[in-house]
């Protein structure tokens, strides 16, 4: 690559620091996180938190086991809201956030609201499988979780995401027909192009194809609309349906079925061995929680790397198609790179850190892989 006359820059020591610090806050909010669940069933303060929570409750079963999910999330929020307001204020100061602490505060109190009804909805379904069909509840809890799931994902795009961002349908007619083409080449069945208004909180670009069946839209970020030539923004959206074209979303909810089956079986078998030693009374007893999250904590924290490194075979297909279904691969590339700066992005980050922590590609790499499919191209135009 000597002769490249577009090397890959290095990374400004701005966005190492950024980054890093970011990761360290992750790090730091997970163990505080872990930390909580294991006080909690050694002290087994769980119990008397139960036990508030019945008398909060009436009594009632249900009922009790929302006000035990209500106090759960208000602690370990509180726990967390110094993590959350760091991370605020680093965004303000790397000028990467535009929003005003007022705003944010509400975004903040929205999310736990949101997060509140869900968990509420989850532990409800979770706890009534557990004393209707004691032996076989991680089957049919299994089975109830998935089809959730699949509901979230249709509804996140109509229902999720308002609460926090606008958005409209693209008004920019010429850019709208330009990428129903490319959609159209792709064979999608994408049901609209939409404008997100993040200006109004962030300074950083994104673009997503979200949804399921009805829901399925491409929304695109008003910062990357405002900023990038038509060309550009048709190499981002070619990237999307990459990942339409491979069937990733599909392939995505097959892995993620897998995952929670083998999870909801390592859940039964330990709340089996909880109840054997006596830890807690019965199966239903709503204070085992805390060891239901734990258990689904550390299968996600070691399953992490091999679902990153999924995720980031998925996005060099979904580059590769890219690539291949724009006439040039120079939009791509300055779309990177402007994408990178913008966001402040690593663009060379440590090896076992994008081992580890990434679900994409280092953009360092993504550069790689676009001139070397350029080259190829160039030497042998069947290829
Ligand atoms: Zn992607």
């Amino acid at each position: 690559m000597a002769d490249d006359p577009t090397p890959i820059q290095v990374d400004s020591p701005d966005a190492r620091r950024y980054n890093r610090i970011r990761r360290w806050l992750g790090i730091a909010d997970f163990v505080v996180g872990f930390a909580f669940l294991i006080v909690l069933l050694v002290t087994r303060w769980s119990d008397w938190l139960r036990d508030v929570a019945y008398r909060l409750g009436f009594q009632n079963y249900s009922l009790s086991l929302f006000m035990y999910l209500l106090l759960l999330l208000s602690i370990s929020k509180a726990l967390g809201m110094g993590f959350d307001y760091y991370g605020f204020s680093l965004d303000r100061r790397y000028k990467l956030s535009t929003q005003r602490f007022r705003s944010w505060a509400w975004d903040e109190v929205k999310g736990f609201l949101v997060g509140l009804v869900l968990g509420a909805i989850v532990v409800e379904l979770l706890y009534f499988t557990l004393r209707q069909w004691p032996q076989h509840w991680w089957l049919i809890a299994w089975a109830l979780f998935m089809g959730l799931f699949i509901v979230l994902a249709q509804l996140a795009p109509v229902v999720l995401f308002p609460i926090f961002y606008k958005f409209e349908p693209l008004d920019n007619e010429d850019l709208r027909r330009r990428l129903v083409v490319l959609s159209e080449h792709a064979g999608t069945r994408v049901r609209g192009v939409y404008r997100w208004r993040l200006s109004e909180k962030s300074k950083k670009a994104n673009a997503a194809l979200t949804g399921l069946g009805a829901t399925r839209r491409i929304i695109l970020a008003d910062t990357l609309l405002d900023n990038y030539t038509p060309e550009e923004i048709e190499a981002v959206l070619a990237h999307e349906l990459g990942h339409h074209v491979h069937r990733h979303i599909l392939k995505s909810i097959l892995v993620q079925a897998v995952i929670t089956l083998f999870g909801f079986w390592a859940a039964n078998w330990t709340l089996h061995y909880a109840v054997d030693q006596h830890l807690f009374e019965e199966l239903s007893d709503f204070a085992n929680l805390p060891l239901l999250a734990l258990v689904s904590v550390v299968l996600s924290f070691l399953l992490m790397p091999a679902l990153n490194a999924y995720s980031r075979f998925n996005e060099r297909q979904a580059d590769r198609y890219a690539f291949e279904s724009t006439s040039s691969v120079e939009p791509f590339i300055s779309s990177m790179n402007k994408l990178a700066e913008q966001n402040l992005a690593e663009r060379t980050p440590s090896k076992w850190v994008e081992w580890f922590f990434h679900s994409h590609p280092a953009i360092s790499r993504r550069l790689a892989a676009a001139k070397e499919w350029d080259r190829k191209h160039e030497l042998n135009p069947q290829a």
